[in-house]
């Protein structure tokens, strides 16, 4: 009997929820990833190796409620690849979360992680839950279940979990103590984002702000846009989106509007940043906050800006409010928050997208820098952090510009093709095991 098989006999057809058909965060990832494929060269060759993640783990969440009776919930947990080191990337606690999004989710860390160079492969974690429903003591139970049942396959050199939506430096606590209790040694490198107090790293909690303002002011100069002056509007007023907009005011810009869960301020003269970041900090929202006007939802997409930062959830723009958008540059806090469709409305209507796998890259650059301090027990000053990020984001987008400007392709293809590149680089120098 011979042992040849035609190739496409051994090829399994994908299943449903990995088909490029399948709407959603995923299938907007496939869609950027067969937009890179024809500059990819040889390395095209291991192309599947990103169409599928390398291992995806469901588990189940049950907890005691503080009314007596015992509540399940969905957790996951993917590691979308590892060729370049260890999985890498937030844990997200939302009502709305699915395997799907987490997928995308964990391989858009593949193609940042790659993008500024950090040693980490690409994973991302969740559990579909609405945290603002649990007790302090139910949130501590889920944290601390859900670590001990992906625990079979984090670890500081296997994968390291961060914040995400919904999920903060106490979660991050409650992570590495119960991983640590499991192991019987205290194991600081298998979360990042963590309190300072806790092996957790100065200027991490303003990273991915900090990031999204360096590579907006270095697109600003390449066209010609003064930050002093500029009008931003911003889209999620939390980690990200607060601290971005508490450094564009900083450096002179007018925060005109601002959006969260709760609702949309505005204010033409500029929103007065410091007192909306403590009207939010003490109410949840930005709702209800004095001096500004309240606009319909979804009037904010169509305020006049010049920078405007999505710093909430995915899918946000669309096909359906991309034409309205009055900003030169839209910069992605958020991870996937243009749809394909709005990111060419965009681009033929001239508005220049710093895309997320560049743009948001800030806080798993200093997630680098808190696991390498873990690992060596050295802990550096926050200067010293944030003029390592400064260098690493402004390198990594000149490179990113200079590729786009060379293929003439967005900037967001143009950091797909430099990470994807590095991805299949390593895969192919690896090999296939066994
Ligand atoms: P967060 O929980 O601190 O803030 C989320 C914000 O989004 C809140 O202001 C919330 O009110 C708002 N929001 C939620 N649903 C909304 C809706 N339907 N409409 C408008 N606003 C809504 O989360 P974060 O850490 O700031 O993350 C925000 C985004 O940035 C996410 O896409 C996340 O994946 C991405 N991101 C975060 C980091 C990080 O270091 N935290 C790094 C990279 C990317």
């Amino acid at each position: 009997m011979s042992h040849t098989h035609a190739p496409q006999a051994l090829t399994q057809a994908l299943p449903s929820y990995l088909d490029p058909n399948h709407l959603g965060p995923w299938g907007i990832y496939l869609q950027q990833v067969d937009r890179v494929t024809p500059y990819l060269g040889k390395l095209a060759r291991w192309v599947d190796t990103l169409k599928r993640p390398k291992r995806t783990l469901i588990v189940d969440v049950p907890i005691h409620l503080d009314n007596g009776t015992v509540a399940h919930f969905e957790g996951y947990r993917v590691q979308h690849n590892t060729s370049r080191g260890p999985g890498k990337g937030g844990v997200r606690f939302h009502q709305d979360v699915t395997l799907s999004e987490v997928m995308a989710l964990a391989a858009w860390m593949s193609i940042k992680n790659a993008a500024v160079n950090v040693p980490y492969g690409g994973a991302k974690g969740g559990i579909r839950v609405d945290p603002r429903q649990l007790s302090l003591g139910e949130l501590e139970r889920v944290t601390r279940r859900y670590t001990s049942e992906i625990g079979i396959i984090i670890g500081p050199t296997k994968d390291i979990p961060a914040p995400d939506v919904n999920t903060n430096e106490q979660v991050m606590a409650w992570m590495m103590d119960t991983y640590s209790m499991n192991e019987g040694a205290t194991a600081t490198g298998v979360v990042t984002g963590k309190p300072v107090d806790l092996g957790g790293s100065l200027g991490r909690r303003e990273a991915t702000g900090r990031g999204v303002f360096t590579v907006g002011c270095e697109a600003a100069r390449r066209i010609g846009m003064d930050i002093k002056g500029a009008r931003v509007a911003v889209q999620g007023f939390g980690n990200v989106g607060g601290v971005a907009a508490k450094l564009f005011a900083e450096a002179g810009a007018r925060v005109v509007a601002a959006q969260d869960h709760g609702g949309t301020i505005y204010r033409a003269a500029g929103l007065d940043v410091p007192a909306l970041l403590d009207h939010v900090a003490r109410h949840g929202t930005v709702k209800g906050f004095a001096d500004a006007e309240t606009l319909p939802d979804a009037d904010f997409w169509a305020t006049p800006c010049d920078i405007l930062i999505p710093a909430a959830l995915e899918g946000q723009i669309t096909e359906k409010n991309a034409g309205r958008i009055q900003a030169r540059m839209v910069i992605e806090g958020a991870n996937g928050p243009t749809t394909p469709q709005a990111d060419d409305i965009l681009h033929d209507r001239g508005v220049l997208v710093l895309p997320d796998v560049i743009a948001n890259a800030g806080g798993v650059t200093v997630s680098y820098f808190e696991w390498v301090q873990d690992f060596s027990s050295f802990f550096w000053t926050e200067d010293e952090i944030n003029a390592r990020l400064v260098k690493i984001m402004k390198d990594a987008f000149a490179a990113v510009w200079q590729v786009s400007e060379d293929n003439k392709v967005s900037l967001r293809t143009a950091t797909f093709i430099i990470a994807c590149q590095r991805i299949l680089h390593a895969r192919d120098l690896r090999g296939l095991y066994p």
